[in-house]
């Protein structure tokens, strides 16, 4: 098959006028004009999208699809406030509800022309019910409230794969203790050293909040009884997050999820050492954690994903959003620069841009149709007036998700399913 638009945008490489991306079976064939592809194949099909540009499906780096029915359940304000009202909802929900609720957030993401993201969940369940949907990407078991000798028994008790990297098609598996006041030193470093010796992903929420660096810094502040009861070996160590991580010798190669709070001269230890970061700057807005210095960032060369968080703390999944609110951030920021951070430097990011992030030949065919007014700048035409009305076409792995703006599959009992949930968390909210 041969699937076509107004533009193609490869990521790399320039913007192909009239482009066209030949699919064979899960993977990307050839990319070039439709004019060469058609007389190279006369006989394969071709599906056209008018209007619209043609892109890699969107990469974004940091969800919590387990949490995906909160949507509207904790208003927008004070982080350590939110984090402490947010437990008794996860609390009473189980692993079916978090799969309902990861099967919604997977539709939400292919609605907005997302295709591959980096997931904190809680098991197998939820990763198995969104990568039913078509959604790649890392899922990272999320550990916390453990000592380090706990780990082994916990990964295997939540069916952690020991065999290989693959969570199973096209998904991979990481790791991710969940901050430093909730995963202490030894735990951080177990799951650090398991992550190493076994080839999987390292993610962690780092200097997020002012409570967090105020905990790092003089062991004090609202984050205090958390660290006390989740994180005993925990110790103020009178730095930043990303210093102490680099401390405790779990830096390199790591995903720092957040990083808005950071101390002078951290944004240049994450550059040299950590494998990139996903800046989540709508969540950070949510929560009153301030703007992530993006600047100082890009300054000091660091490598850039974008993610949305939960929907417990974003009001939506839309990556073009969250692009929109970079681009507020850092008004310099280009749009070329911003849609790669949204695609192949997230991909890099999150360690797939073997696979996911670019229209290249071997790459898996997750292709996207947007609509877009301007076609005299593509690229910034994408980031500027993408939004899930206008994502018309989605394939994930070769296989069409949604098809001239129809999913491609059955939805109600997705979302009547995650409505239930919904009304779970909400009770449990009520009667806390
Ligand atoms: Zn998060």
């Amino acid at each position: 098959m041969i699937v076509s638009g107004e533009w193609l945008l490869p990521v790399v490489g320039d913007p192909i006028r009239h482009g066209a991306v030949r699919i064979t079976g899960s993977r990307i064939g050839e990319v070039g004009t439709f004019k060469a592809l058609t007389r190279a194949y006369p006989n394969e099909t071709t599906h056209d999208h008018p209007g619209c540009v043609i892109a890699p499906g969107l990469v974004n780096g940091h969800t919590h699809l387990s949490l995906s029915s909160m949507l509207g359940l904790l208003p927008p304000g004070e982080f350590s406030t939110w984090i402490s009202n947010v437990a008794p909802a996860v609390q009473a929900l189980d692993h079916d509800d978090f799969a309902d609720a990861a099967a919604y957030g997977a539709l939400e993401c292919l609605r907005s022309g997302v295709t591959a993201v980096g997931d904190i969940a809680y098991g197998p369940e939820a990763p198995a019910a969104a990568a039913d949907t078509g959604i790649g990407g890392v899922f990272f078991w999320e550990l916390l409230g453990m000592t380090a000798e706990q780990l082994p028994e916990a990964l295997s008790s939540r069916d952690f794969p020991t065999e290989s990297v693959a969570c199973g098609g096209r998904t991979l598996c990481g790791i991710s203790p969940h901050t430093p006041y909730t995963a202490g030193p030894g735990l951080i470093q177990a799951g650090y050293a398991y992550a190493r010796d076994h080839g999987y992903a390292f993610a962690i929420h780092a200097a997020e909040s002012t409570a967090e660096a105020r905990l790092l810094m003089a062991g004090e502040g609202p984050l205090r009884e958390s660290a006390g009861r989740l994180a005993p070996d925990f110790v103020a160590p009178g730095t930043g997050t990303v210093r102490y991580l680099e401390h405790l010798g779990v830096l390199r190669d790591t995903i720092a999820v957040h990083c808005v709070q950071l101390m002078s001269g951290e944004p240049e230890l994450l550059a040299a050492h950590a494998r990139g970061v996903v800046l989540c700057p709508r969540s950070n807005r949510y929560l009153l954690n301030g703007k992530p210095p993006v600047a100082a960032l890009i300054q000091a060369g660091v490598r850039l994903g974008l993610g949305t968080d939960s929907l417990a703390s974003n009001e939506t999944l839309d990556l073009f959003e969250e692009a929109r609110e970079l681009l507020t951030i850092d008004p310099g920021l280009s749009t070329t620069r911003t849609l790669e951070i949204m695609t192949l430097e997230g991909a890099q990011v999150l360690g797939i841009d073997r696979d996911y992030g670019s229209l290249e030949s071997g790459k898996y065919a997750d292709i996207i149709a947007v609509e877009v007014s301007d076609t005299n700048d593509p690229a910034s035409a994408l980031v500027r007036e993408g939004s899930p009305a206008r994502v018309r076409s989605v394939i994930t792995g070769g296989v069409w998700r949604l098809l001239d703006g129809r999913m491609a599959f059955l939805t109600k009992e997705i979302e009547q399913r995650s409505a239930r949930v919904t009304e779970k968390a909400a009770r449990a909210l009520r009667t806390r």
